[in-house]
């Protein structure tokens, strides 16, 4: 399922949204829609393991800001 279009995501307009994670490791990450229990969009992970691990210490509070921008920047920086 998921949303696709303009009218998917429109018919969840106030509705309780969650972005949430799968798996320990994460292998998965999913924006759903708690009042119809609906996935709206999700990705599997990719083959950067210690990026994941780098934003979801992030988002735990542990490292810098919420938002992965921060993390992303600073990884790639150093790879060059
Ligand atoms: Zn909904």
């Amino acid at each position: 399922m998921g949303c696709h279009n303009f009218y998917d995501l429109l018919a969840h307009v106030g509705c309780k949204i969650e972005c949430v994670t799968y798996g320990d490791p994460v292998v998965n990450v999913a924006v759903e829609c708690t009042d119809h229990n609906e996935v709206l969009m999700d990705y599997d992970v990719d083959e950067n393991p210690e990026l994941v691990e780098m934003m979801i210490e992030d988002k735990l509070g542990k490292t810098a800001p919420a938002c992965g921008n921060t993390i992303i920047d600073t990884l790639f920086r150093e790879e060059e």
